[in-house]
C-alpha cells in the first residue's frame, strides 16, 4: 500500500525527522488560508498523487509551456493561482503512464533554501537479508539514470538487525554524502529515526528524494515516498487509515476485498492460479510460448465458489485480457469448487474471450465433468505445456 507525500512526511515527523511545515488541501478555496499558516516568503504547491516525477510532469489540460506538478510560489496570491490551475487536472509523469493521474489534493509547503539535493532510500535488500540504506549524492534527479550510467555513485549500507543503525553506519552514510557541520549532527538522529520508522511500521520502501542540505547547513526531508508491506498491514490500523482508494487500481481494491492476491501486468493473457509458485510458473510458461500475462489472480488454498467467481470477474473486467488461462493444482483447493466458481462466473458475466482450463489434483475428475457438462466454450488442457500452448494459439 502506498500513501501520499504529505502523509509520509507526517509519519516520519512522528519519528523525529525534520520536515517542512505544510497543509494539505482538496479545494482551491482552501489555498489562501493554507498558505497564510506558513511562514513564507517562499511557498511550494505540490500535487499529491501516488506517482513520482511530479516536478518534471506535465498537465494534460494545460499547454506545453505550463509548469509541472511541483511549483514554487513567491506570494499567497501565486499559491492560489497555481492551486486553481492544478486541482482537478491530469498530471502525466514518467511514472503515471500516458493516462496520467488526476490531481485531487495539493500540499502547500514552506519553501526551503536548498544547497544540495541528496538521494536516500531504505529497502529490504534480499541479497543480504537486511534492511539497507541506499544513498547517493545525486539526489533530485532520475536515480534510475544514475544507477545505469554511474553506478559507483550509489552506495548501499546494510543494517544489522541485531544492532540497528550504529555510529559506524551513520559515519559511512555521512561520508558518502560528504556532510559536515550541522548536517553531520542531523544525520546522527535522522538516519536511525528513518530506520526505526521503516522497521516499526513494516515499510517495504521509504524513499527520500531529495534529502536536502539547506543553506543554513541543516538536513531536511523534502520529498517522501512510503509503501507498506501489505501482509503486515493488519497490525497497523493507523497506517491503514491513510489509504487513498481513489489512487488505486479498481480491480486491485476489489481483489483485496475478497482477500485475493491480484497483480496487474502489461500483457494480454489473464491468469487464475492457486499459490505464488504456480503463478510464477504459469507466467514463465506463457512467456516461453511467446506471450505476456495481463495479470495474475491467486485464489490461494481453500477458496469458496464465490471467491473463485469474484476472481474470474476481476480478470475478465480488464479490457486488455484477450484470453484466460485457469491453472489450478488442487491440493487444499478442490478442483470441483474451482470448476463451479468458473461456471457460475461465466454464466453471470458471459465469456467474450477464449478460456483454457488446466486442473490437476483433488477431485479433478469431478471438476472436469462440471466444466464439460456446463455447455460453455471451455478448452480443457492436460498439463502446463499443453495449457500455455492452447491459450497462446487461441489468442493468435
Ligand atoms: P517529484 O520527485 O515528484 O518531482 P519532489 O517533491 O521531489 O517531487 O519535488 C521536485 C523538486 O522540487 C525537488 O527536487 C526540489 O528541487 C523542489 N522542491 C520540492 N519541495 C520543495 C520545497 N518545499 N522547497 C523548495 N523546493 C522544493
Ligand atoms: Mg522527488
Amino acid at each position: 500500500m502506498n500513501i501520499h507525500e504529505y502523509q509520509a512526511k507526517q509519519v516520519l515527523k512522528g519519528f523525529g525527522a525534520p520536515v517542512a511545515e505544510g497543509v494539505a488541501i482538496t479545494k482551491a478555496s482552501e489555498a489562501e488560508a493554507a498558505a497564510k499558516q506558513l511562514p513564507g516568503p517562499l511557498y511550494v504547491v505540490k500535487s499529491q498523487i501516488h506517482a513520482g516525477g511530479r516536478g518534471k510532469g506535465k498537465f494534460k489540460e494545460l499547454g506545453a509551456e505550463a509548469k509541472g506538478g511541483v511549483r514554487l510560489a513567491k506570494t499567497v496570491e501565486d499559491v492560489v493561482k497555481n492551486a486553481n490551475e492544478m486541482l482537478g487536472n491530469t498530471l502525466v509523469t514518467a511514472q503515471t503512464g500516458d493516462a496520467g493521474k488526476q490531481v485531487n489534493r495539493l500540499y502547500i509547503e514552506d519553501g526551503a533554501d536548498i544547497a544540495r539535493e541528496l538521494y536516500l532510500s531504505l529497502l529490504v535488500d534480499r541479497s543480504v537479508g537486511r534492511v539497507a540504506f541506499v544513498v547517493s549524492t545525486e539526489g533530485g534527479m532520475d536515480i534510475e539514470a544514475v544507477a545505469h550510467d554511474t553506478p559507483e555513485k550509489i552506495i548501499t549500507v546494510a543494517i544489522d538487525p541485531a544492532t540497528g543503525v550504529t555510529d559506524a553506519d551513520v559515519a559511512k552514510i555521512n561520508a558518502a554524502y560528504g556532510l559536515d557541520g550541522a548536517a553531520t549532527a542531523d544525520g546522527q538522529t535522522l538516519f536511525p529515526a528513518l530506520y526505526k520508522a521503516f522497521t516499526e511500521k513494516d515499510m517495504a520502501l521509504l524513499e527520500v528524494n531529495p534529502l536536502i542540505v539547506m543553506t543554513d547547513g541543516h538536513l531536511r526531508v523534502l520529498d517522501a515516498k512510503v509503501s507498506f508491506d501489505g501482509n503486515a498491514l493488519f497490525r497497523h490500523d493507523d497506517m491503514k487509515a491513510l489509504r487513498d482508494e481513489t489512487e488505486e487500481d479498481a480491480k486491485e481494491i476489489e481483489a483485496s476485498k475478497w482477500d485475493l492476491a491480484y497483480v496487474a501486468l502489461d500483457g494480454n493473457i489473464g491468469c487464475m492460479v492457486n499459490g505464488a509458485g504456480l503463478a510464477m510458473a504459469t507466467m514463465d510458461i506463457i512467456k516461453l510460448y511467446g506471450k505476456e500475462p495481463a495479470n495474475f489472480c491467486d485464489v490461494g488454498g481453500g477458496a469458496s465458489k464465490e471467491k473463485v467467481a469474484a476472481a474470474f470477474k476481476i480478470i475478465t473486467a480488464d479490457p486488455k485480457v484477450q484470453g484466460i488461462l485457469v491453472n489450478i493444482f488442487g491440493g487444499i483447493m478442490k478442483c470441483d469448487v474451482i470448476a463451479e466458481g468458473v461456471v457460475a462466473a461465466v454464466k453471470e458475466v458471459g465469456l467474450q474471450v477464449p478460456l483454457v482450463v488446466r486442473l490437476e489434483g483433488t477431485n479433478v475428475d469431478l471438476g472436469k465433468r462440471i466444466l464439460n457438462e456446463s455447455g460453455l466454450a471451455i478448452t480443457a488442457a492436460d498439463d502446463l505445456d499443453d495449457a500455455a500452448q492452447k491459450i497462446v494459439a487461441a489468442i493468435g
